[in-house]
């Protein structure tokens, strides 16, 4: 247990904030700025808000938000990420494989040569460089100052351009009528959706909702954080242990990494 009284209550012991309480002081300052919202990290207004963003969110650009995922802490059947996603941002799985909701996935990944399987949890990678956002022909896929890329719903037009333009196949269309949803994620039918690393919690400054569930009731195979921190934990353990991106080759500098593959 940290002797830092800032930092109890945080991940490291078992809570639900950052222990960088830096990152938490200016995350509480963001929260702040924070006007109506119409989608996630989306705001109508927002008092005091910076220019340099170049966003209409308020992010700031010396963060980078990104994940950390210790696949070697990652049962094969644990689902409590995906279970955590579902809750937090409700969406539902309707038993259609070809059109359910894709937010966050336990995917399986063998090494033919060795046979050594691994499962790990996909969601959206958050690129630095998203090839969605650039084929977006209405601005919906769009990418925060502080790295995180999301859809504002109410801009998206169905096209799946996006979806086809992915290459982590991290995006799913809204093909059935939403009846209920969480006020954390408007859904709508005819929309393109994905994870949005639970920016509402992020500018309230808490863990994403895949985080905090996992550390208590799975591996504890995820940390999140500020990669352009170099003493924040993300960025500690990247430097102690090393970390890689899926799909490295792309050169999109995705901010999700993972370890042991
Ligand atoms: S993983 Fe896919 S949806 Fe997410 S930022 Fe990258 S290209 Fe866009
Ligand atoms: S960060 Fe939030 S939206 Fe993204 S996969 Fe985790 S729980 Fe889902």
């Amino acid at each position: 247990m940290s002797s830092d009284p800032r930092e109890q209550g945080c991940a490291r012991n078992g809570g639900d904030t950052p222990c960088n309480p830096t990152r938490r002081r200016m995350l509480a300052a963001g929260a702040g700025l924070l006007g109506l919202s119409v989608a996630p990290g989306v705001f109508l207004m927002q008092a005091g808000a910076t220019s340099d963003a170049g966003t209409a969110t308020g992010a700031s650009p010396r963060v980078r938000w990104g994940l950390l995922i210790d696949t070697t802490r990652c049962a094969e059947g644990c689902d409590a990420c995906v279970r955590a996603c579902r809750e937090e941002n409700g969406w539902a799985h309707l038993g259609q494989a070809p059109t359910d909701a894709q937010w966050i996935r336990k995917v399986t990944v063998s090494d033919p040569d060795t046979g050594h399987s691994q499962s790990l949890p996909v969601m959206c990678q958050h690129c630095a460089h998203p090839p969605c956002v650039q084929v977006c022909p209405t601005g919906a896929s769009m990418q925060r100052a502080d790295g995180i890329v999301q859809v504002d719903k109410h801009l998206c037009i169905g096209c799946r351009y996006c979806m086809m333009a992915c290459p982590y196949k991290a995006r799913s269309f809204v093909h059935e009528p939403v009846t209920e949803f969480s006020p954390n994620s408007p859904r709508g039918k005819g929309t393109v959706e994905s994870c949005h690393l639970c920016v509402h919690r992020i500018d309230r400054g808490q863990l994403p909702a895949c985080v905090t569930r996992c550390a208590s009731e799975g591996g504890g195979a995820m940390v999140f954080g500020d990669l352009n921190d170099p003493d924040s934990d993300i960025s500690q353990a990247l430097s102690r242990h090393g970390g890689r991106a899926i799909r490295q080759d792309l050169g999109l500098n995705p901010g999700v990494r993972y370890q042991g593959i």
